[in-house]
């Protein structure tokens, strides 16, 4: 990840208070020129700023679409304000406030490893492959996929994707989020028997010859910290404790999570159905913390838990602080850019077509487990 200024002590000292009311006043000043998207993880301090917010999917939607800003202002991690820079006007500028706000599950798949994966497994197996990434990857790893006629999923059209591609191909090489995508597999109804893992820090992957050619998808190992921690005890636990309790999980989660839970889908199907499910209904939620506790603040009328005892946090996330974002709006009032992130031509170029074959494809509905 690129290095970033420091952060000037004077946004240290200042109160919560005259924190918002710089960003504020920079916001006015910046007008049409500047439109700021927040991640749903974002904690609310954060939010009360988007002019947008949204998951991973909506979000690389609006930044493809936001004409009149100069500047997208991204409050969320890195791999989505390079998608952004990716999909918007090459005039447009696209400003992370923290440049340490990455993901660790992007971190999981280096592109000199998956580069070298696929080689071990188009060697060892005939069969045609499409690699799938996850769009929580790096520009690198899309531009990997847009070379060798693959494609980008988000949490809310995986299904749709996985279709897409074993259209095309005869197999999937999944990356980096080894839930996502056993889980979407199942759903389409391919056996877990027909499915591999592909494990970076083994010889060869760890992968089995035979089981690699009878598989049809070849699982990345790599995982979410935040919903990896969500385990089926705690399913268990919730609905003993209250048997209305509706159980609602990200496909993130482990397998067993979600075949547990009673509904599953990405961070915007989540807050769908919570807001579209009567008054007087129980959920637990297994997702991060910060979206879990919003989400029970504007449904006073229902009763909203955390899946988990624990706080589940996205401490990448949560790097975006309202310091960093006063911080960047006033350098951009100064006419002064910071933090831009700019994913280099030849790297966008592949990565723009794999991400605009999953844009092509209409979004598709989460579904049951
Ligand atoms: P969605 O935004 O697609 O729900 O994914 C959640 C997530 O982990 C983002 O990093
Ligand atoms: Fe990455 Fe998980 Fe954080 Fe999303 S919630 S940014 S997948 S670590």
């Amino acid at each position: 990840m690129p290095g970033q200024p420091a952060l000037e002590q004077i946004y240290m000292d200042l109160t919560e208070s005259s924190l918002f009311e710089r960003i504020r006043r920079a916001r006015e000043k910046l007008g049409d020129t500047v439109v700021i998207l927040g991640h749903h993880y974002q904690r609310d301090e954060i939010i009360q700023f988007a002019d947008y917010t949204g998951d991973s999917l909506k979000l690389s939607q609006l930044a493809a679409t936001r004409e009149k800003a100069k500047y997208i202002v991204f409050c969320g991690v890195h791999f989505m304000a390079e998608s952004a820079d990716i999909l918007s006007r090459t005039d447009q500028i696209v400003i992370l406030p923290d440049m340490d706000a990455g993901c660790t599950m992007a971190d999981m798949a280096p592109h000199r490893k998956v580069a070298w994966a696929w080689d071990i497994i188009n060697e060892l197996d005939d069969a045609r492959y499409i690699p799938v990434t996850y769009i929580n990857s790096t520009a690198a790893i899309k531009a990997f996929c847009g070379q060798h006629d693959g494609i980008v999923c988000t949490s809310s059209n995986a299904d749709r994707v996985f279709r897409w591609a074993l259209e095309r191909g005869d197999k999937i090489f999944f990356i980096p989020d080894e839930h996502l995508g056993r889980n979407t597999a199942y759903r389409l109804g391919i056996p877990l028997e027909e499915m591999v893992v592909f494990n970076p820090l083994e010889d060869e992957g760890g992968l089995d010859p035979a089981a690699l050619r009878r598989a049809r998808i070849v699982l990345w190992k790599g995982f979410c910290s935040v919903h990896q921690r969500f385990r089926p005890e705690h399913v268990d636990r919730v609905r003993s404790l209250d048997p209305d309790i509706k159980v609602i999980v990200h496909p993130e989660c482990a397998f067993e999570v979600v075949q547990k839970a009673d509904y599953v889908g990405s961070t915007e199907y989540i807050i769908r159905t919570i807001r579209q499910s009567p008054p007087g209904s129980h959920w637990a939620v297994g997702t991060e913390i910060h979206l879990v506790e919003r989400l029970a603040k504007q449904h006073p009328d229902k009763r909203i838990i955390n899946l988990d005892m624990y706080v589940c946090l996205c401490t990448t996330m949560y790097r975006i602080t309202p310091q960093r974002l006063a911080w960047a709006m006033d350098h951009l009032v100064r006419g002064r850019v910071v933090n831009r992130v700019a994913v280099p031509s030849n790297v966008k170029h592949w990565a723009r077509i794999a991400l605009d074959r999953m844009l092509e494809l209409a979004p598709g509905a989460p579904s049951r487990p």
